[in-house]
């Protein structure tokens, strides 16, 4: 039994390699800006969600060495065992303070967070509505919650609200992407907010792509909309990566004090896993202070200049040969610039040719990407030169003119 099984999977793998679908990880090494050694080749990458290069900031290692010094290196066991280090402590009034809303709490991973949040607000009976791009942590806590799934049609208000209008579920929880991860357009957050006033539920934003870029400082999607601090509502959940434009790893969930206490209690990745370690909560709070001081100002103006670069640079209707291939960028403001192609094998080769020009971008497919919108997914810093996104934007260019016939 074991044996054929195993074989099962063999033969499973070998499928998905005829289908090009197996997933491939390089060995990287950073180099400085924007720029790795992949596979032993300097590359310039543009599949980073380091939207402010804090990644390597000096800062943030100075701290972490310190916290190293200070702390050791791994935490022991659960917060609820063996305590968190004053670090995380702090790390924890920081994000509360920074989001403007009343507590925090700091978990080691973004992923977990979410497949474990969900499950500990609503249970049988109760009821989801979830926009369709939402990340799959959001639905892997959904599908453990075993509460009712209601998907609406992605940004759809109005059917969001016809579901809400019709359930009788006595608890209703709606998720949203702030940032949608592969498309990069922005949630309504006044408006999923509104419709959560209207019909009494909670609503759970993850802003794992917001947070540190959008609104006064970077302070997030809340803030961007004027909903923190004395405008708060206590129905919003908020939650972020520390993993994207802070530079770091782990999340953060802020909110009513009383929510947040739930969730400290009832939350099974944070109960049942080791606490972050100090030296992570130490970088993290280096990084926070760098995007909340004026430089953090100086890196999103970067990063807005290199959108509008590239935008610009891929315009249809000021570049003949882009709006002869047919290659859109899908209408983001964000770091996340998704170049639709449309054809799977055509998105792959697009990424094979500008990897031979020393250029990383990943292609993304279905089932990641809804079938026929296979696309690349341009993700800029503010670590990108002007001559980065130069280079990005003429090779781009250039294969266009070389695809077209004659
Ligand atoms: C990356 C991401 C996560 C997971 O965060 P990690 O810190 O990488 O575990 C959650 N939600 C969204 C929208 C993300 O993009």
């Amino acid at each position: 039994m074991t044996a054929s099984w195993i074989d099962e999977l063999g033969g499973r793998l070998a499928e998905l390699g005829e289908a090009s679908l197996l997933r491939r990880r390089r060995v990287v090494v950073p180099e400085t800006g924007a720029r790795l050694t992949v596979d032993g080749q300097s590359m310039l990458a543009f599949c980073s969600n380091d939207y402010l290069g804090l990644a390597g900031d000096p800062a943030l290692r100075a701290a972490a060495h310190a916290a190293i010094d200070a702390y050791g290196i791994g935490s022991g066991a659960s917060p609820m065992v063996s305590g968190h280090s004053a670090a995380n402590a702090a790390l924890e009034d920081e994000l509360a303070a920074f989001v403007q809303l009343p507590k925090a709490l700091y978990f080691y991973a973004g992923f977990a967070t979410n497949a474990s949040i969900v499950p500990a607000l609503v249970g049988p009976g109760d009821a989801m509505f979830s926009d369709e791009l939402n990340h799959a942590s959001l639905i892997d806590g959904m599908r453990l919650s075993k509460a009712r799934i209601q998907r609406y049609e992605h940004a759809d208000l109005g059917r969001l609200e016809a579901q809400l209008a019709t359930s009788t579920a006595p608890r209703k929880l709606v998720l949203t992407d702030a940032v949608f991860s592969m498309d990069g357009d922005v949630a309504d957050v006044p408006g999923l907010q509104a419709l959560c006033e209207k019909y009494d539920a909670l609503l759970l934003i993850d802003d794992a792509h917001g947070f540190g870029v959008l609104g006064p400082q970077g302070r997030g999607v809340l803030a961007a909309a004027g909903l923190t601090g004395a405008n708060a509502s206590r129905r919003v959940i908020y939650m972020a990566t520390l993993s994207k434009a802070l530079g770091v790893a782990g999340a953060f969930v802020a909110g009513d004090a009383v929510v947040i206490e739930w969730l400290l209690q009832k939350t099974r990745s944070y109960t049942f896993a080791t606490a972050a370690p100090a030296l992570l909560a130490e970088a993290a709070r280096a990084g926070l202070r760098e995007v909340a001081q004026p430089q953090g100002d100086a890196r999103r103006a970067a990063l807005q200049a290199r959108i509008a670069q590239l935008r610009d640079g891929l315009d249809p209707t000021r570049h003949p040969e882009i709006a002869a291939v047919g290659w859109q960028l899908l209408k983001s403001d964000t770091a996340i610039q998704p170049l639709i192609i449309g054809d799977n094998a055509a998105s792959l080769q697009l990424m094979d040719a500008l990897r031979e020009a020393g250029l990383w971008v990943p292609a993304i497919r279905p089932p990641t990407v809804p079938a026929g919108t296979a696309r690349l997914r341009i993700a800029l810093s503010a670590a990108h030169t002007e001559a980065d996104v130069a280079l990005l934007v003429d090779t781009l260019r250039r294969l266009a003119a070389a695809s077209l016939p004659g």
